[in-house]
C-alpha cells in the first residue's frame, strides 16, 4: 500500500523534496528559511491560504517551543501538515442496507469511469457484490467503458440504450440488486456540466430515484477531480457542491502531477473531505486517503 502511494506520489514528493532540498535546513531558523519554505509550498499548489497557515503556524510554534534548528523546523513542518490533512481525512461510509448506493459524479475525462471500475473491484475484494449503474447514458461511448470494466473486474453491469433516462437506469440497477441480494450499487453518472440548473435537475430525479428504495441512499456521493488540475478544480467542484450534497472527493492521477499539495486547499475551501486517491492506471491504483501515509509518502 505504502510503496504503491510512494510511487505513485512520485512527482509532488519530487517537487516538495527539491524544493526542500534546496534549502538548506542545516542552519539556524531566520527570516528567509520561513520564506523559502512558503515558495516551496506555493509551488506545489498548497494554496495561499493553507500556506499563510502553515508559516504562521511555523513562527508562532518554533519561537513557543524555543526551536532554533532548521531540521527541527522541518519536523514542524511534518507535523502541521499531518496535522491539517487528518481533518480532510475521512473513509467510506456503508451501511449494509442491500444494496448501499454509491453515486459518482466528475466532469468527462476527470477519471470517473476508471474510478468506479477500481472501487468496485476493491469492494469486491472485500467480499461485497457489487452491480454498476451505467447512468452516463449522454455518451455511447461511457456505457461501453464502464462495461469493459465491468468484464476486467467481474461484476454486473446493468445498462440502457444511449440515450435513455439516467434516473431508469439506476432504478432497474438497485431493483436488480435488490432482488438478487447484492451489497452494492455503484452509479456512473454524466459528467455534463451544461448549466447548473440542468446537472440540479438530473441529479435530484437520480436522487429520488435511490431515495424511492431507502432514504438512507445514496450513502456516499463522491466526486471525482483530475489530480492534474491543481486548485483549479476547486472551481469545477463548487459547481456539483451546489447542485447536490457530496458526502466525499476522489483526487485521480496523483501520480501524474506535481500539484498534489492541492489536495489540502481542495478539502480546506469545500469543506468536504477526501476519500481517496488515484494513483495510476491500473487496479489497484485506488488508495483510501491516509493522512499520515500521504504526509511520509512525500517526506520518506
Ligand atoms: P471519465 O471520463 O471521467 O470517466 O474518465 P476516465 O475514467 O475515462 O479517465 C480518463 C483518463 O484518465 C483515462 O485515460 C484513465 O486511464 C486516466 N486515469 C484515471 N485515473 C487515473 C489515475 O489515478 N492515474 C492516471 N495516471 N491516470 C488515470
Amino acid at each position: 500500500f505504502f510503496e504503491k502511494i510512494k510511487t505513485g506520489l512520485e512527482k509532488t514528493k519530487k517537487q516538495l523534496i527539491e524544493g526542500f532540498n534546496k534549502i538548506s535546513f542545516g542552519r539556524k531558523i531566520d527570516e528567509s528559511l520561513f520564506e523559502e519554505i512558503e515558495t516551496v509550498l506555493l509551488k506545489a499548489d498548497v494554496g495561499v491560504s493553507a500556506t499563510t497557515e502553515i508559516i504562521d503556524f511555523l513562527r508562532k510554534e518554533s519561537k513557543k517551543r524555543g526551536i532554533t534548528e532548521g531540521e527541527q523546523l522541518k519536523e514542524l513542518l511534518k507535523e502541521k501538515l499531518y496535522d491539517i490533512l487528518k481533518d480532510c481525512q475521512s473513509s467510506l461510509k456503508l451501511l449494509g442496507e442491500k444494496p448501499d448506493v454509491i453515486l459518482f459524479l466528475g466532469v468527462n475525462g476527470s477519471g470517473k469511469t476508471t474510478t468506479v471500475g477500481k472501487l468496485a473491484w476493491m469492494l469486491k475484494n472485500e467480499g461485497k457484490s457489487v452491480v454498476l449503474a451505467a447512468a452516463d447514458t449522454f455518451r455511447a461511448a461511457a456505457i461501453d467503458q464502464l462495461e469493459v470494466w465491468a468484464n476486467r473486474v467481474g461484476v454486473r453491469i446493468v445498462k440502457h440504450q444511449p440515450g435513455a433516462d439516467p434516473s431508469a437506469v439506476v432504478f432497474d440497477a438497485i431493483n436488480s440488486a435488490k432482488s438478487k441480494g447484492d451489497d452494492i450499487v455503484i452509479v456512473d453518472t454524466a459528467g455534463r456540466l451544461h448549466t447548473k440548473e440542468h446537472l440540479m435537475k438530473e441529479l435530484q430525479k437520480i436522487k429520488r430515484t435511490i431515495q424511492k428504495f431507502s432514504p438512507n441512499q445514496p450513502v456516499e456521493t463522491l466526486l471525482v477531480l483530475d489530480g492534474t488540475l491543481g486548485q483549479n478544480s476547486i472551481n469545477q467542484a463548487k459547481v456539483f457542491k451546489e447542485a447536490t450534497d457530496v458526502s466525499g472527493i476522489v483526487i485521480t492521477k496523483l501520480d501524474g502531477t506535481a500539484k498534489g499539495g492541492a489536495i489540502i486547499p481542495i478539502c480546506r475551501d469545500l469543506k468536504i473531505p477526501v476519500k481517496f486517491i488515484g494513483v495510476g492506471e491500473g487496479l489497484e491504483d485506488l488508495q483510501p486517503f491516509d493522512a499520515k501515509m500521504f504526509v511520509y509518502a512525500l517526506f520518506d
